[in-house]
């Protein structure tokens, strides 16, 4: 009884959810204003109703990712990758294979990723709990047990490797699980100029880190970092420092522009 019950809720709330979707997916010129100024740049009025309405997606819930996302890592498998490392009870982990990709490229795009340095310490500064995510395969955003383990700033966790230390310190103690938000924007290009440089906004445990922070270029170790080719798509790389890291809960959504209609 009690679950039939809930299976009626369920439905409701669908049939809800589709209705909603149907009343704010329209563009009704009810909905605003046809006699204000129009917005410099655009088409569209002040309170325009006429604007295309952003489309409708589902949040995250508990442990998922949004509607609209693209999973990278459930926890079964690593179809998305180009090889494998363990996996075992919903993580996978560091297994001496080398740095892995994804297979498909990606330029602005908001990364959530989960990751756990190994619950047993062993060695210090850059030698613990090393990892970190290359977008576009170069432009690093550190991983590294940072917790009452001192290194250089700019390769702490959360760092942009080489190049800017996080704004603060948010590290879990070695083995718990830790999360990392980015939106990352790939670099713009006139021809050969460089017009825009690549910028993070990284959330470390839901802690702000960096706020549209720039790179000064591609990553680089013991030397200045700096724009060398002209790209502005490719593959989101985890790296193997040789470390046994566990991830779990790898998804992405490519940042397109917002659909102002025709
Ligand atoms: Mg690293």
């Amino acid at each position: 009884m009690k679950k039939h019950r809930l299976t009626i809720a369920a439905a409701d709330v669908s049939i809800v959810f589709a209705l909603g979707c149907l009343l704010i997916s329209a563009q009704d010129p009810k909905l605003g204003y046809s006699d204000t100024p129009l917005i410099p740049g655009t088409k569209w009025h002040v309170h325009d109703g006429m604007r295309p309405q952003p489309k409708v997606v589902e949040s995250a819930q508990a442990s998922g990712a949004p509607s609209d996302a693209l999973v990278l890592f459930g926890g079964a498998d690593m179809n998305e990758w180009n090889k494998s490392w363990k996996i075992e009870d919903g993580h996978m982990e560091v297994n001496g294979k080398g740095s892995i990709s994804t297979k498909r490229s990606f330029g602005d795009c908001q990364l959530h990723l989960e990751f756990a340095t190994p619950a047993e310490v062993k060695g210090d500064g850059q030698g613990r709990g090393n990892s970190g995510i290359h977008f576009m395969g170069v432009y690093e955003v550190q991983i590294l047990d940072s917790y009452e383990n001192q290194t250089y700033p700019d390769g702490q966790c959360a760092s942009l490797y080489g190049q800017c230390p996080p704004l603060v310190n948010v590290s879990k103690g070695p083995g718990e699980w830790q999360t990392f938000d980015i939106v990352f924007k790939a670099p713009r290009f006139d021809g050969d100029e460089l017009t825009r440089p690549a910028s993070v906004t990284v959330f470390h445990n839901g802690v702000c880190v960096h706020a549209e922070r720039e790179f000064i270029g591609l990553t680089r170790h013991r030397d200045v970092a700096r724009y060398t080719d002209t790209k502005t798509t490719g593959p989101i790389s985890l790296q193997d420092h040789g470390n046994p890291m566990r991830f779990r809960n790898i998804w992405v959504r490519p940042l397109g522009e917002y659909d102002a209609g025709s």
